[in-house]
């Protein structure tokens, strides 16, 4: 289903494309007779088309009183484009005809199109290859469980921190999404399910209707966007769009404390997950140079002062290498700093992307490390990659297909 039709497509060779032709936007949008003032049209050379994934509920409200129409349309407008996930949400029943030209004229339902979807033949984890507006693409992973269904959701294409591990790493940093970019891949996700209700038939699982949580742990360093990403949240836990609660939405960090005390003024209830990696300072710095900058103590110090973090609980998040940080020199380092801290560690064997460099654990290995976390009081979890026919880990399938084309 072409999600971008071919006008959207002729409107933005990229984003924030200005409209600077009066003729055009008549032909686009031909006023129904004696309904839009002309003085509606008159400034339209100042508008800049942005996405309608973008705009808080707020806003909308804010131009419906603007523009003399009564608030509770944006209410309807919401609820048609998130609930009812219709393509042109101003259609919705009980709207005014006139309400789109009045309120909504620069803004344009852009969601991600994707280029290529996979479905694990193993655990019906599905892997989305996004294509954005300017050709970019990005990666998000649907993961079914027992009791929920996750989007794990990118936030930049590539990513500057350069972990020696990652794949997303190996790319750089091409540019930073915007908040209706993100909302955009949940949109798309929720359309695709229901598009697919026989998707989880032969599992025994219950059929899902929409996603039920939210990972930002694709790719991209979330904090280094964070001004998209609390945008995007503000949409995804607003009643009328995506409506989720804020504790079922975690946004996973490599330790960016900047961003942590922007993201955390905004929405304090938000669950951080820790990519740690490696308890040793010198160590993490080798594997994750944002350690550098902002050392492992900083980090965790920062969570020890949040009340809300450690009140609900912080997720750390240990990918476990072969020989580099597997050890239980290592576990013992995880007990004693995270010593005082309410945390649920989730161990994840490397999902192996270059093994002439790093490997995966040998299974004693992560026993072992998991046994002294548990002894220790911890909450442990080992988690293997979802998908792994699918090329499910973070960055793996845009780098591979950005090899395949270049072949
Ligand atoms: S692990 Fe996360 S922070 Fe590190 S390079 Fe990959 S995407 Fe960026």
């Amino acid at each position: 289903m072409p999600w971008i039709d071919g006008r959207n497509r002729a409107l933005h060779g990229g984003f924030a494309q200005i409209f600077d032709c009066k003729p055009v936007v008549h032909e686009l949008f031909p006023p129904a007779t004696g309904q839009i003032p002309d003085t509606d049209l008159n400034h339209i050379s100042d508008f800049i088309v942005r996405n309608f994934y973008s705009i808080p509920r707020i806003e909308l409200e804010q131009r419906c009183l603007g523009a003399g129409m009564p608030g509770v349309h944006a209410s309807t407008v919401f609820r048609a484009a998130y609930k009812s996930l219709l393509d042109d949400p101003w259609t919705a029943s009980n709207l005014p005809v006139a309400m789109r030209p009045a309120v909504g004229l620069d803004l344009e339902t852009i969601l991600p199109e994707p280029a290529r979807v996979l479905v694990s033949r193993y655990d019906r984890s599905v892997k989305f290859l996004f294509r954005l507006e300017d050709g970019s693409m990005i990666e998000s992973v649907l993961m079914p469980e027992r009791r929920r269904v996750t989007l794990c959701v990118s936030s930049q294409v590539g990513c500057r921190q350069a972990c020696t591990f990652c794949h997303t790493g190996r790319m750089g940093l091409l540019r930073n999404l915007d908040a209706g970019e993100v909302v955009g891949q949940v949109v798309a996700a929720n359309r695709w399910i229901a598009a697919n209700p026989g998707w989880l038939e032969d599992l025994n699982l219950p059929s899902f209707q929409r996603i039920t949580n939210i990972v930002f742990m694709g790719m991209g360093e979330p904090l280094d966007n964070v001004d998209s990403v609390a945008g995007a949240i503000t949409i995804m836990t607003d009643p009328l769009g995506l409506g989720l609660a804020l504790r079922r939405i975690s946004v996973s960090t490599a330790g960016h404390l900047e961003g942590m005390a922007k993201l955390l003024a905004i929405h304090p209830d938000v669950r951080l997950a820790i990519s740690l990696h490696s308890p040793f300072e010198a160590e993490r710095s080798k594997i994750m140079p944002i350690n550098r900058k902002w050392p492992l103590g900083d980090v965790l110090r920062a969570l020890r002062e949040a009340p809300t973090q450690n009140q609900h609980g912080v997720l750390i998040q240990y990918t476990m290498i072969d020989g580099v940080n597997d050890s239980l020199r290592h576990a013992e380092e995880l007990v004693r700093v995270t010593n005082g801290l309410n945390v649920k560690v989730n161990l994840i064997p490397l999902n192996e992307i270059d093994p002439s460099r790093f490997r995966g654990p040998a299974a004693a290995a992560v026993e072992s490390f998991r046994d002294h976390l548990h002894g220790a009081g911890i909450r442990v979890m080992v988690r293997y990659s979802k998908g792994q026919d699918i090329a499910a880990a973070c960055g793996q399938l845009v780098t591979e297909t950005a090899w395949a084309t270049a072949r």
